[in-house]
């Protein structure tokens, strides 16, 4: 049997470990410390985010950035509907309320004109959106950036996925009230599990330490006005992020010429399409995607899974799950398709040209 292709599994740089002996040399085994700080660093000093805050997960960081921005019960949160529910149980956490909005072709990513007619038609005024730059793959910017200046809307990018993706040149995640990335085990990068909110509003991360520390005043003993979480980071676990951030950009590149043999191997296929990206972006190809038009995705799946491959259907849209049976929508029936039809292929950073043809073969197989 051949070896297992994983879909995305841990890459460490090999410094990791370097950083790991430095934080037991300190003896700083503890949240926070002298790696966390480095960590926030390596991350503003990467993105150009002001300000940079490690937590223990991106659904963590989310969470912090609706109760910074004083969102609670009753509230109306749009939210990129083809997403994973990471990006939407912090609303729920808030006692807010989730209006899904579904995607466009052009991006596979919000579609900003559904988004127009979301806000149109949400039962209030909505406060917040929680836009998901799925795969890594950018979405609409520009066009969605505009839309919640008009309204008034506070954008909140879940860049979970996308750490190092560019948007006409600037970081995705910066160009929200906050961003959040992820460091969980099949990232792009990874930490076995953390995660960062960024915000070019230093007062809004301030608070959100402050709610990340349990919400202690400043006093000797534990003085409490308000509540707050136990959410920040280890200082073991950021000193593998640190060891990660050193080779983010060549991480980067290896996604993108994954995808790229993939697209050699498989575009002449007409039933396949990969996911799109948009123009003035350069997405992180953190996963390889695509759909069959006429193939039921389910049967390369197991083709694949009989050569020990793993693949993985495309995200569930939210408005599709039975927690949000009841949930407000507005769908044109995009992400629903891409669901039905479409495949994440094995994308970690160790894979060799042969890996990829050995899934492209197998791929293959099945549409013949
Ligand atoms: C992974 C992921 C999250 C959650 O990240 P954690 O660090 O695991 O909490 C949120 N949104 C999206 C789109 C993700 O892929």
């Amino acid at each position: 049997m051949n070896p297992r292709l994983f879909l995305s599994p841990p890459h460490m740089s090999g410094r990791e470990q370097t950083y790991i002996a430095e934080a037991f040399e300190s003896n700083y085994i503890a949240p926070l410390g002298p790696m966390v700080e480095r960590f926030e660093q390596s991350i503003r000093s990467y993105t150009q985010a002001p300000n940079a805050l490690a937590l223990s997960t991106a659904t963590a960081a989310l969470h912090l950035a609706l109760r910074v921005l004083g969102i609670g019960r009753g509230d109306v949160v749009l939210a990129s509907s083809f997403t994973f529910i990471g990006s939407i149980a912090p609303i729920l956490y808030q006692d807010a309320i989730p209006f899904f909005v579904d995607s466009d072709t052009a991006s596979w990513n919000l579609d900003p004109e559904l988004l127009e007619q979301a806000i149109a038609r949400a039962p209030k005024k909505p406060k917040a959106l929680i836009l998901t730059h799925l795969y890594g793959q950018c979405a609409d910017l520009d066009r969605i950036g505009e839309i919640c200046n008009r309204h008034g809307i506070i954008l909140i990018e879940d860049a979970a996925e996308s750490l190092g993706a560019l948007y006409r040149g600037r970081q995705s995640g910066t160009f929200g009230v906050f961003g959040a990335y992820s460091f969980n085990g099949n990232k792009i990068l990874t930490t076995s599990g953390g995660g960062m909110l960024v915000s070019p509003q230093k007062e809004f991360i301030d608070k959100a330490r402050f709610y990340s520390t349990q919400a202690r005043d400043d006093a000797p003993h534990y003085e409490h006005t308000e509540f707050g979480y136990n959410y920040r980071m280890s200082n073991i676990l950021a000193a593998i992020g640190v060891g990660q951030m050193e080779v983010l950009d060549e991480r980067i590149s290896a996604r993108r010429q994954i995808f790229e043999w993939y697209r050699e191997e498989l575009e002449s296929i007409d039933e396949i399409t990969f996911m799109p990206e948009l123009e003035g972006t350069r997405g992180n190809r953190w996963l390889t995607t695509l759909t069959f038009e006429r193939t039921d995705p389910e049967r390369v799946r197991l083709a694949l899974e009989g050569q020990n491959i793993e693949s993985r259907p495309l995200w569930k849209p939210m408005h599709l799950q039975p927690l949000f049976k009841e949930a407000l929508r507005i769908e044109n029936g995009t992400s629903q398709r891409l669901f039905e039809t479409g495949l994440c292929l094995p994308s970690g950073t160790r894979m060799s040209r042969d890996d990829v043809s050995r899934v492209c073969e197998t791929i293959k197989t099945v549409l013949s």
